[in-house]
């Protein structure tokens, strides 16, 4: 009798007894396009741009390639164009160009085909050259689009400074060693690192790195609570790092990264990076 009992008790109980263990999911019974599986899919779908139409940078640049500029017309050359009389040029102009954006000469930095002359110096703690442009007459500093334009402070304090800070000194120590104001030598600082973003942008072009690591680090600044992320392309052969931002963790901010190292690679890399 005792047998029958627990058999049937076996035999009742048993199937509810899986029933609450499915409903746990404590059984692998469901089948992969379930509610979780549809959850993890998705978030692998957004991390994995798969055209320039997912990443806004991409979108947005090329909507600036496609609405296109003027087309670059060859411009004849200055010597060419102007009258042979005249004393020849003394000031050497090679390396700047025409700031004048309607000039037919703008950023054109050849010394044979711009229209550079030198129109004297200016400044009182040291002397600074002053360019003329023939075709358009506009005059402009030397020190123009450089950290040191419109510094009263002579260039080599400034250098000094900032070789200072380079090698890690406080902004604080700066101040008490050299003399200057703590928002002074900040700055400097900050005008510097703009500079030097740009000219790494410059040189920073057609890289051939076939092996490249992608990566984000956290970090903290100094005297700072907010927590920023690292966000680097590093070449584990050379050491480069064609590409480094600093942000928040976000999808944005990860789309920015590949779009810039995008920019930085040579052109024959941009078909496979995309894939
Ligand atoms: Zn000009």
């Amino acid at each position: 009798m005792g047998l029958h009992v627990f058999l049937f008790l076996l035999v009742f109980f048993f199937p509810l007894f899986l029933v609450r263990l499915w409903h746990l999911d404590w059984l692998p019974l469901r089948p992969f396009s379930s509610k979780g599986g549809a959850k993890y899919s998705t978030l692998q779908r957004l991390l994995k741009p798969r055209s320039p139409d997912d990443c806004p940078a991409c979108r947005l640049s090329s909507t600036v390639s496609s609405a296109g500029g003027p087309a670059l017309m060859p411009v004849r050359p200055w010597p060419e164009v102007k009258s042979r009389r005249g004393v020849p040029k003394r000031i050497d102009t090679e390396g700047f160009a025409c700031p004048n954006q309607h000039c037919s000469y703008f950023g054109i930095t050849d010394a044979h085909t711009h229209a550079l002359v030198g129109d004297g110096k200016h400044g009182q703690a040291e002397r600074i050259q002053t360019f003329r442009c023939q075709a358009c007459h506009t005059t402009f500093s030397a020190r123009r689009h450089t950290p040191l334009y419109r510094l009263k402070t002579p260039s080599h304090q400034v250098a000094l400074v900032l070789s200072a800070l380079a090698e890690g000194l406080d902004a604080s120590a700066a101040e008490r060693v050299f003399g200057y104001r703590h928002a002074t030598i900040t700055s400097w600082l900050t005008r510097a690192g703009r500079h030097a973003e740009l000219f790494h942008e410059h040189c920073f072009r057609n890289l051939h790195l076939p092996h490249l690591q992608l990566d984000e680090i956290r970090t903290r600044l100094r005297r700072s609570t907010q927590v920023l992320w690292l966000w680097l392309a590093i070449d584990p052969r050379t050491k480069i790092l064609p590409v480094l931002q600093l942000g928040p963790r976000t999808q944005h901010m990860a789309h920015v990264l590949v779009h810039s190292l995008r920019q930085s690679l040579a052109a024959f890399l941009h078909s496979t990076f995309h894939q």
